[in-house]
């Protein structure tokens, strides 16, 4: 039987602008809609410091003690008051001592020193310290050589930090070094916010769970574990929702219990228009879809929706692709619920050791390393190859405009800390 005659479309180079017709979102714009939508969602309590570490703070925190308490010393060694002159000095020694925490009971008559210990605070008529390195102590008296400044050696009260003084801001993520400022500014519990539960979905009829056994045609379900631990690392409560196969009831049901279960609803997979993409069918139907056709590779489709008012992110399913959208947009946007605020992750200008050409008018990402203070780049960039994510430390972010990258061109590169990963 003769074929049909049928004219295939015509050949597109890649180097050609994107596709006409559509209307691409920036990924700057989309960036910006999603910060305008979202609010804080999540409820206030209190943490003690112990359980505080990784927690974001829901209002600012004022030192209720300054940091130090009091003048101090800050070595071992003998103070006295006032400057020493120029050249070799005496000075009879004033029984007792000063230690941290055992401070001296009287005062140092002006002429005298007195032995002080490190973080002993200052006694009455003591305000310069001259270090037990540099002196001779003999018959009572300490000899030594000036100069030395009035206050030498001595730590101010409040230097640090004085009592009122903002401490910490609303929505700061507190560190282990944060433990130690609110400890030394006398707070010992704080108002944090509840750990934002993200809920993680995949969907797709090839998939299997590791560990089972895959027919033909199947797959195992990478994107779950992978965005399950992301979620935990950016100190949210991920919470599984397990795996849906490509129907649209079952999407449907499990779509209502993750918005029963989580503030905010990750899928993967399922998120284009095509025959088997239920997610954003369903989003669409519900009513608040986001139609987003992002210049963005890898990244497209992103199906964003609100469930039972809970938002979606429907992300795409090659993992590649699940993970930069997730980084990209779902990360700054779980900040924003969560109380943490927008945040831009901190990226760094340094030469490219690769040669790449693309579309002006996207912005790229690709999966990237620095060695020896250059930026390498995975050799594919597949949207389906997992292992460059593995290799990766971070991402390579090519401007919207960029055509043609060189060997040698600065290039931003974000590392997967910088994430928060
Ligand atoms: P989709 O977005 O559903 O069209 O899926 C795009 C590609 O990603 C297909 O090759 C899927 O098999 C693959 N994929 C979808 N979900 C997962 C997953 N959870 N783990 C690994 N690959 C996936
Ligand atoms: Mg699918």
């Amino acid at each position: 039987m003769k074929p049909p005659n049928i004219t295939p479309p015509p050949l597109r180079n890649d180097c050609f602008a994107l596709p006409a017709g559509v209307n691409w979102t920036p990924v700057d714009d989309a960036l910006a809609l999603l910060r305008s939508r979202l609010t804080v969602v999540t409820s206030v309590e209190t943490a003690l410091i112990g359980q505080a570490v990784g927690r974001i703070l829901a209002e600012d925190v004022f030192a209720k003690r300054s940091n130090p308490p009091q003048p101090n010393t800050a070595v071992d060694g003998y103070g006295f008051s006032g400057a020493a002159p120029e050249g070799p000095q005496v000075m009879p020694l004033q029984d007792g001592r000063a230690a941290a925490g055992i401070p001296f009971d009287g005062a140092v008559p002006h002429g005298k020193a007195l032995r002080v210990l490190t973080g002993a605070a200052l006694p009455t008529g003591v305000d310069t310290v001259i270090l037990e390195e540099d002196v001779t102590v003999q018959d009572g008296h300490i000899a030594f050589h000036g100069p030395l400044k009035q206050g030498a050696n001595t730590r101010k009260a409040g230097e640090d930090v004085a009592e009122g003084d903002l401490v910490l801001p609303t929505g700061r993520r507190l560190t282990p070094a944060d433990m130690a400022l609110l400890s030394a500014t006398g707070i010992s519990e704080v108002a944090v916010r509840k750990t934002l539960r993200v809920a993680v979905l995949s969907t797709g009829d090839e998939l299997v769970e590791p560990g089972n056994s895959a027919g033909p045609g199947q797959i195992f379900d990478a994107n779950r574990p992978m965005l399950l631990s992301m979620i935990a690392r950016l100190g949210y409560e991920p919470v599984d929702m397990g795996r849906v196969s490509d129907d649209r009831e079952d999407l449907r049901d499990r779509l209502d219990k993750a918005s029963e279960q989580a503030d905010v609803i990750l899928t993967s997979g399922g998120a284009s228009a095509g025959d088997e993409d239920h997610v954003s069918a369903l989003l669409r139907e519900a009513g608040a879809m986001q139609e987003w056709r992002i210049a963005l590779k890898p990244g497209r489709p992103l199906a964003l929706g609100m469930w039972n008012e809970t938002p979606v992110f429907g992300l795409p399913g090659n993992p590649v692709a699940a993970k930069v959208c997730t980084l990209i947009f779902a990360r700054p946007a779980l900040g924003l619920m969560a109380g943490e605020g927008w945040s831009q992750p901190l990226g760094f200008d340094l030469p490219a050791n690769f040669e790449k050409r693309k579309k002006p008018g996207r912005r790229e990402y690709l999966r990237a390393r620095v060695r020896d203070g250059q930026v390498e780049v995975f050799a594919s960039e597949g949207s389906g190859r997992i292992s460059g994510l593995s290799w990766a430390e971070g991402l390579v972010e090519i401007q919207d405009g960029a055509c043609h990258i060189r060997p040698g061109d600065l290039v931003r590169f974000i590392p997967y800390g910088s994430f928060g990963l």
